[in-house]
């Protein structure tokens, strides 16, 4: 209670936005204040210096040394006016996390004065420092592709992503390196490298087929091809007070015991409600972290669960995107701290409420701009548009079970196929009108409707709608309305990925959609180059033939109804489409022949590489799961039946006092009858989980029969053991009670 009382007289805990000319600044003038970027970059390195990075960066030359010292030197003098004292490589290991290691600009150098030696201490960071360094990181998971004895590692600095200050302690800052990192035999270790190589053969293969239908007018030819993405971040916040006392939050990231209060989310009030203000404080100052860090966030609201929020920036090209989102998350918790609350990225901290995802809104941009997945106001006609969709479509067609297993997790699999979050069937939403132009181009026949005049709007390629009331202006309505059950949906010039887990580094997942559509671009020129024949260019007819022939190859990854519904379950079976419900059958399809082989084709994982990454995401799953079951069992055995002991104690008691006076004692009793079943099987549920939990410890050597136990017997288990304890909670007590539940977790905030 007084925990209680505690968190609900905190006051919101304000910042003082810096000021200029007496008002908040801008957001413009703090963006990126934190960020050595390439304006930095140009203005502080000589030119030749700078013009070999950018030739670097466009793969054309590799930094030599002196480069190396000049930048290297040049970021340091621009980290140390800003108060930094160390530097550290910043990568991302196969952990859903970041992972550093300071090291200070220390250098000592020794002067002889007179015969004695004199030592003097200045700031350095050399080139060879920037480059490259070696953590000892034989305690990375890397899935046996490196053992303790041969712990050799590298992170290589990632020229790509610029550097960036965070804060150290007492008013110091720390200058990251945003870094790839690999084994000693150049084998990919982390998230980064997997998807920069997905970046390279998705452009290289882009242009590939755009050189192929290059129109001869046009003088532009495309040299470059770049992945766009937006995250747009779901997470929940709760009082950290409130959260200590919940040793399942604290270890698994979710509740294993608890039922849903009276009200929750069914009024359907949060989504887009008023911000709590202690919220709205908290996310202000992360998005104030954020934006000095050259952070775009765009979009803050309230979800659909109670104390469930997101953020969402402005989209980048995939890797900011990535290294962005993985700031978020690290900001985010860390801020909310200070707010004395505590975020939660667990895709389904609560049972019984909407859970998080992450949804990744994905295009391919070229190097003069222009959205290879716009469909502009006639798509029909926008033939490499048309190209480069059904290209998608082909991946999904083809390697739609990768994908599912790119967004597998312990903890994502309580959301897909729950029935609030898209199934484990990966199928793509175009909505009526591009379904319309794929059929027509089909049928060989004109588009239906969408193009008639009276349809045509003041904006490209909509609708105008009729308000019935005169003094509101006109709105156009969008080509699609939107399909929020889809896991893969087109929305306007994007596909936005929905069903990844708001937990996950989302590289992975885009490393593999990457790759993909790479390989279904390869398949593309080929039938382009089938076409054309001797011909320079594919011409109309044949870009249309080509069309045509994906058309039908993908019809069957496309779903415009209802995801959740039985009915698509079925439908998806007779079209042969997987249904992946857990991690476990997820994960086994990165074995599959048909997805090793395409992922080794286009260069992005070897197959020992790949292996790696299946035993990693394998045994994290297994270990997720572990750590639940020893989490519940626990606080059953140290909470929940002590306190169900206890109230049955003051049953009794009071039964028997109200006895010896004569009083009836049926209400006690009555209770008390109906406590008896359900501690006598959470007890047998106990002494199952333990079996359950003895015999995976017994799997030692099997990665694949430990997931699988896991999966088949540990969560059944679990599920069973918090069913009668969730039923617990609802007749204990509320003051014998250990653990805050529900309402009160939902509601202080
Ligand atoms: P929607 O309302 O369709 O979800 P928003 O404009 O709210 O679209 O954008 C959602 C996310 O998608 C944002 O992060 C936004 O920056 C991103 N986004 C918008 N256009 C693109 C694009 N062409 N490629 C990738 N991401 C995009
Ligand atoms: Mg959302």
């Amino acid at each position: 209670v007084s925990t209680v009382v505690e968190s609900l007289t905190k006051a919101p805990r304000n910042i003082a936005f810096p000021q200029k000319d007496g008002r908040p600044q801008l957001i413009s003038e703090i963006f990126g204040q934190n960020v050595f970027s390439f304006k930095q970059m140009s203005t502080r390195l000589p030119k030749p210096v700078y013009n070999t990075f950018l030739r670097q960066l466009r793969g054309n030359e590799t930094i030599d040394k002196n480069t190396a010292d000049a930048i290297a030197h040049a970021a340091k003098v621009w980290a140390m006016e800003r108060g930094a004292t160390h530097f550290t490589h910043w990568f991302q290991p196969q952990t859903d996390s970041t992972a550093e290691k300071h090291d200070s600009f220390l250098t000592l150098k020794s002067t002889f004065e007179k015969g004695f030696e004199e030592v003097e201490c200045v700031d350095t960071l050399s080139g060879s420092q920037l480059l490259q360094s070696e953590p000892d990181a034989s305690s990375f998971p890397s899935g046996g592709m490196r053992s303790t004895f041969e712990a050799r590692g590298y992170t290589i600095w990632d020229t790509k992503s610029p550097m960036f200050l965070q804060e150290g302690p007492h008013g110091t800052s720390v200058l990251y390196i945003p870094s790839v990192f690999i084994s000693y035999n150049g084998q990919a270790l982390d998230e980064k490298t997997v998807l920069l190589r997905s970046s390279e053969v998705l452009a290289k293969n882009a242009i590939k087929v755009l050189d192929l239908i290059h129109d001869p007018e046009n003088e532009h030819r495309v040299r470059q091809v770049h992945t766009s993405l937006g995250t747009e971040q779901e997470y929940f916040l709760i009082d950290r007070a409130l959260y200590t006392l919940r040793p399942d939050l604290k270890i698994t990231g979710r509740t294993l015991i608890g039922g849903l209060p009276p009200r929750h989310q069914q009024l359907e009030d949060h989504y887009f409600g008023k911000i709590p203000s202690r919220v709205l404080a908290a996310m202000s100052e992360c998005e104030y972290e954020l934006y000095k860090l050259g952070v775009p966030c765009k979009t803050r609201h309230n979800e659909v669960a109670p104390a469930q929020f997101e953020l969402a920036p402005i989209y980048e090209e995939a890797m900011i995107a990535v290294d962005h989102n993985l700031l978020t998350m690290d900001v985010l918790h860390r801020v909310a701290h200070r707010h004395k609350l505590k975020v939660l990225f667990h895709e389904k901290p609560f049972k019984g409420v909407n859970g998080s995802g992450k949804h990744c809104n994905w295009s391919m941009t070229t190097d003069s701009g222009i959205n290879l997945l716009e469909p502009t106001a006639k798509p029909e006609k926008n033939l490499p548009f048309l190209i480069f969709l059904l290209a998608t479509l082909k991946a999904l067609q083809d390697h739609g079970d990768l994908l599912r297993a790119g967004i597998a997790s312990a903890s994502n699999d309580h959301r897909l196929g729950a029935h609030e979050a898209p199934p484990g069937i990966i199928s793509a939403f175009l909505g009526d009108h591009l379904t319309e132009v794929l059929d027509s181009i089909e049928q060989d026949r004109p588009v239906k409707a969408f193009n008639s005049p009276e349809m045509q709007s003041v904006r490209v390629g909509g609708t105008v709608l009729d308000l019935k009331v005169a003094t509101l202006p006109n709105i156009a309505r969008d080509l699609t309305d939107r399909n929020r059950t889809s896991p893969f949906a087109f929305t306007g010039n994007k596909f936005e990925f929905r069903a990844v887990g708001s937990k996950q580094s989302v590289s992975f997942p885009v490393t593999l959609l990457n790759s993909a559509v790479a390989s279904a671009l390869e398949e593309v020129a080929a039938e382009l180059e089938k076409q054309k024949g001797d011909k320079e260019y594919a011409s109309e007819e044949d870009q249309i033939a080509v069309i045509k022939h994906f058309i039908k190859l993908t019809k069957d990854v496309r779903f415009e109804g209802d995801n959740y519904s039985d009915a698509w379950v079925e439908e998806a079976e007779k079209r042969g489409l997987p249904n992946i419900k857990n991690s476990y059958d997820a994960f086994s399809r990165l074995r599959e022949a048909r997805n090793a082989d395409m992922l080794e084709k286009v260069g992005v994982f070897s197959k020992e590489e790949l292996h790696s990454r299946y035993h990693i995401l394998m045994e994290k799953y297994a270990k997720d799961v572990r750590i639940e079951a020893q989490t519940l069992h626990t606080m059953v055995v140290q909470q929940i039946l002590p306190a169900a002991f206890a109230y049955r104690k003051e049953l009794a008691e009071g039964a028997s006092m109200l006895k010896a006076v004569d009083a009836g004692a049926e209400p006690e009793l009555k209770v008390l009858k109906e406590l008896t079943p359900i501690l006598t099987n959470l007890q047998a549920g106990i002494v199952d989980l333990e079996k359950q939990i003895a015999a995976s410890d017994d799997i030692t050597d099997d990665i694949a029969a430990l997931g699988k136990h896991s999966q088949a017997e540990l969560l059944p288990a679990i599920e069973n053991v918090r069913s009668y304890a969730d039923a617990l909670e609802s007749i204990v007590g509320d003051k014998f009670w250990p653990l805050p539940k529900y309402t009160e977790l939902f509601l202080n905030i």
